[in-house]
Order: C-alpha cells, then structure tokens, then sequence
C-alpha cells in the first residue's frame, strides 16, 4: 500500500508590513504601534536624532496589531478611508484636501497676541478655548523641555495659560507613545494636536480602541511640509556659535514686525552664552526645500491637510496674507463641534475669518503638494525600480514630471539622506566644517535645478525691493 499523498503545507501568512516600515526607516516615530502592544514595541531616539520602533523579536500576533495601527503600513486604512468612517459623509471631499466643512483664513485679533504664535495663532487659541469652556479636561501638545535631553516633547496641559505658554511649531522630532499609553483610560476627555500621520494613527488606535475613543474627543491638525531630525536645530544653532552641547533652546519662528511672515527668524539660545538669531534661508540646510535633516518616512506621505482631523491649522503662503508680518492661517474644519468653536472666536471678537476656497487652500500650500504628490511618485518608482519594497499610497508609482523636476526630486532626497551622515561625524569630531563643507556643493546643486536663473534674479529683486520698503518704515517711524 502505498503512503497517502502529505497534506499541501497551508500557506505561510503575509508578515506584517510594519517590518519593512521599520527596516526601510520608513518609521515617523508615532508611537502607536507601541501604544497598540502595549510597550512591547518602544520607540526611541535613534543615532540619526529622530524617534524610531524597534520591533526585534516582537511575536508576528503583536506585529499584526500593530500593523493595523502604523500609518505606513499597507495593513491599516488610508486617510479616505478613515475621513469616510469618521466625517459626515454629505461633507464635500476634494482629493487634495480632504473631506471639507469651512475652508477659511485668518488670525486673532490682539495684535500682541499674534507674534507669539507661529502663524495666525488659532491653532493655541482652538485648544485653549476647548479647555476654558470645559469641552475638555486637558491637551495633548507639544511644548519645549528646559530640562532636557530633548529640546520639544509631548506633553499634557490643564490650563488654557498652561498651554499658551508654550504656542509654536516645533520642527522637531516627538512621540506620543508615552503621553497616549498613560493617559488611556484615566477617566479624562482630551484634545490632542499633531501632524498629520501622527493625527492618522490616533484615528487609527481609535478604531481599535473604545477607551481612546471615548477619551479623545478633538484631534487637531497642522500642516506638514516635512518633520525634522534634532540635527536640524542643533546645525543651525551651531552655525551661530552654539555647540549642541551647549543647546538649551531655539525658537524656530520669530516674527518680524517689519518684514513679510515668511521672514521668521530661527533663535538659539545656550548655556550661559548670548541667544543669536538669523534668517534661517541665511544659513547651510535651513532653508526649507532644502530638506535638511528630514525624516525618510516623510519621503512616502500624501496627506497635507491632516485629512483625519476634526479641524487642521496650517500657513496661509499667499500673497494677499504673505505680506503681513502677524501671520495668517488657512483652516479647514470637518466637524460641526470645530466649526462652532472657531466661530465662537469670531462672535466674541477674538478671531478674524474670511473663507477661501479649496484651490486658495492648495495654492497656499503648492510646494507641499509638488513634493507630496508629484515628487511621491517619483521617489516610488525610482524604488519600485530598485526592486525596494514601497507602502500602498494614494499617488502611483510614475515619471509625469519634466526631467528636471525628476532630477531635483532626487538631489533634495540625496542632500536630505547626506545631512545626517556628515552631521554626525561633524558631531563626533566637534568639527562643523566636516558639514557645512560637503553640504554647500550639495545645496547649490539643489538651488540650481529648484529655480532657473531668470526666477532667482526676480527672487533677489523681490528681496531687495523688501529691503527698500523696511528702509523707508523704518525712516518713516523714525
Ligand atoms: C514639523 C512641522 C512642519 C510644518 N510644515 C508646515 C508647512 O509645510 N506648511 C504650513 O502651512 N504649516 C506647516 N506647519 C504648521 C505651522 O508651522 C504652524 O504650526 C501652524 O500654522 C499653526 O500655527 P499657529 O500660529 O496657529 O499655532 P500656535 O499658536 O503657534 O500654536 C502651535 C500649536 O501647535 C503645537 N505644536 C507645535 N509643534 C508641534 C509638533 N511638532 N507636533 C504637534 N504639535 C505641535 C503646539 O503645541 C501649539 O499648541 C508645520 C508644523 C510642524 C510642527
Ligand atoms: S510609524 Fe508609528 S506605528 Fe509605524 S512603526 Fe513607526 S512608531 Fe510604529
Ligand atoms: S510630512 Fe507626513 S510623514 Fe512627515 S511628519 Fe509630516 S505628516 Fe508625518
């Protein structure tokens, strides 16, 4: 007789693909998947200055979990989806924004208000009010640490005077793994503000988890460009005399009441020495489009307006609001509880709107959506050609862009991916030259494919004609 056919092995089931978020250094150091394990995963503060999962030997049931959580991983829904489960779905939706109630801009009205916010200050003013009438118990926010290591972190604050002490963009890399795992289930409603992934894996945790979602009761958006690495202040800070040692503070934006918004000032302050400032354009790698110090898992994000959030804040960079030194904000708002607390401002005096419409919102942002949209497919088929595994995304894999363009997607992900290794061994030999030198090459290259020549001269007359109208402000109030 003959032994009976061996029954077919079933088939091994897909791993989860949070491993290849984590092993492409895809991870934006959220903190869900942690939250989600319950600490099984930690995220930490890696060599490159940025939070980052570390999913070795985690059990493949854990990782499954925690892949529904990961807002890179293929195994968790994208932001459409999300924003259909979570917004009313008569709401109208534009693929770049998202689902959209009220498309507005503007700012608060004290005027001394204003310059101690980055923008037109709403985002701080949105969280506070949900505290003074009692919406929430407390906010979930990202504040500076004077006592260190890290100079920004997640925080919680009680108080609307709590958290306006501490207003401002932080272009620095945070967690919200600890801050969410020791605040579930302790009985509180919260408000919570973020970028928009991090926003995204809250919706995501929230989904999996009653608790949370009975206790986060708004989730507040900024706009993204792109998320910082602590290299990025410290190098700064250091082109200015600061070692980053000796770093105890920055401000990243400081207004100009004599100059446009867009003329904000990155501010340093050390141990015991004298703060410095300068235009941060001024120095190597703090122009923005630069990409300095950019984490890797921005490389693969489609998401601008925060599109799971209830109501997203972000600068409105156009130029009827440009010129004026206070700041503007463009907001989108989702849900009627965001929309009536924004208007609340605007009955009681403290707010100024106007609307704008969803192509002003996308104008405003145009430099986000070219690296976002079409600089994402770019950088997805270059990877897709390097036979690199790539996370499901809402752009598809293509070239439709000029030549140059495909080529300056690239120098800015190169100079991106240089800066942190020529930093480093700056750092470690306490030699800044071993940055800034190969980083200058690498910036011009950049600046030459980013704007053709006739472009940089407009851009230089531009900046000499605002020189000429500070000038004469400044003879005027004299
Ligand atoms: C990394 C990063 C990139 C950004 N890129 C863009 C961009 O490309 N285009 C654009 O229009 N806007 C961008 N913004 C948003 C913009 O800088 C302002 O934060 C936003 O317009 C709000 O300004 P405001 O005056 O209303 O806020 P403020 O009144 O100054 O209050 C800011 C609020 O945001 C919170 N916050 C600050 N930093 C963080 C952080 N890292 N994570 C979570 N919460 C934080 C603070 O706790 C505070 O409550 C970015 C912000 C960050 C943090
Ligand atoms: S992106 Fe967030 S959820 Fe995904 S691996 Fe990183 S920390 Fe975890
Ligand atoms: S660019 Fe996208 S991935 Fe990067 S921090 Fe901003 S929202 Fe997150």
């Amino acid at each position: 007789m003959t032994a009976p056919e061996p029954a077919p092995a079933p088939p091994t089931p897909p791993e989860p693909t949070i491993r290849h978020v984590i092993d492409r250094r895809m991870c934006v150091g959220c903190g869900a998947c942690s939250v989600r394990t319950g600490g099984a995963i930690p995220v930490e503060i890696g060599r490159r200055g940025y939070y980052e999962a570390d999913a070795s030997g985690v059990a493949p049931e854990l990782l499954a979990a925690a892949s529904r959580v990961c807002p890179f991983a293929d195994e968790s829904p994208d932001e459409d989806q999300v924003a259909a489960e979570t917004f009313d779905e008569h709401l109208p939706r534009d693929g770049r924004v998202g689902v959209h109630g009220g498309t507005w801009a503007g700012r608060l009205t004290d005027d001394a208000d204003v310059y101690r916010s980055s923008s037109g200050g709403l985002t701080s003013w949105f969280l506070a009010r949900l505290l003074d009438t009692g919406e929430v118990d407390a906010v979930v926010h990202v504040g500076p640490t004077p006592d260190g290591p890290r100079l920004f972190e997640y925080r919680v604050a009680e108080t609307s005077a709590e958290l306006l002490g501490s207003r401002k963009s932080a272009y620095y890399s945070t967690t919200l793994a600890t801050v969410v795992a020791a605040l579930r289930g302790d009985g509180r409603r919260y408000a919570l503000v973020g970028v928009p992934c991090f926003v995204q894996a809250v919706r995501l945790l929230m989904r999996e988890d009653a608790v949370l979602a009975g206790q986060l009761r708004y989730l507040v958006g900024i706009v993204c460009g792109h998320m910082k690495a602590s290299g990025f202040a410290e190098s700064l800070a250091w082109q200015q005399g600061i070692a980053p040692d000796d770093l105890a503070r920055v401000d990243f934006r400081i207004k100009d009441p004599g100059a446009s918004a867009r003329r904000y000032r990155f501010g340093a302050w050390g141990t015991g020495a004298t703060p410095v400032s300068e235009l941060p354009g001024r120095l190597v790698g703090g122009q923005w489009g630069h990409a300095s110090f950019q984490l890797n898992a921005c490389n693969f994000c489609d998401d601008v307006y925060a599109e799971s959030a209830d109501v997203v804040f972000g600068d409105a960079w156009l130029p009827r609001y440009e010129a004026d030194p206070r700041g503007t904000n463009v907001v989108v708002t989702r849900t009627e509880g965001a929309e009536r607390v924004l208007r609340s401002g605007v009955a009681d005096g403290s707010v100024h709107l106007e609307p704008v419409t969803v192509d002003d919102l996308v104008r405003a942002q145009a430099g986000n959506y070219r690296h976002r949209r079409d600089g994402l497919a770019v950088r997805l088929a270059d990877d897709v050609a390097a036979g690199q595994w790539v996370p499901r995304k809402r752009v598809d894999p293509g070239y439709g862009v000029p030549r140059r363009r495909v080529r300056l997607v690239r120098a800015r992900r190169t100079l991106s991916e240089l800066s942190f290794e020529l930093f480093e061994r700056a750092r470690a030999a306490g030699d800044l030259d071993l940055y800034l030198g190969p980083m200058r090459p690498l910036v011009r290259e950049h600046d030459r494919l980013s704007r053709p020549l006739t472009e940089r001269v407009r851009g230089r007359l531009r900046g000499e004609a605002w020189r000429l109208v500070r000038r004469a402000r400044r003879a005027f109030a004299r």
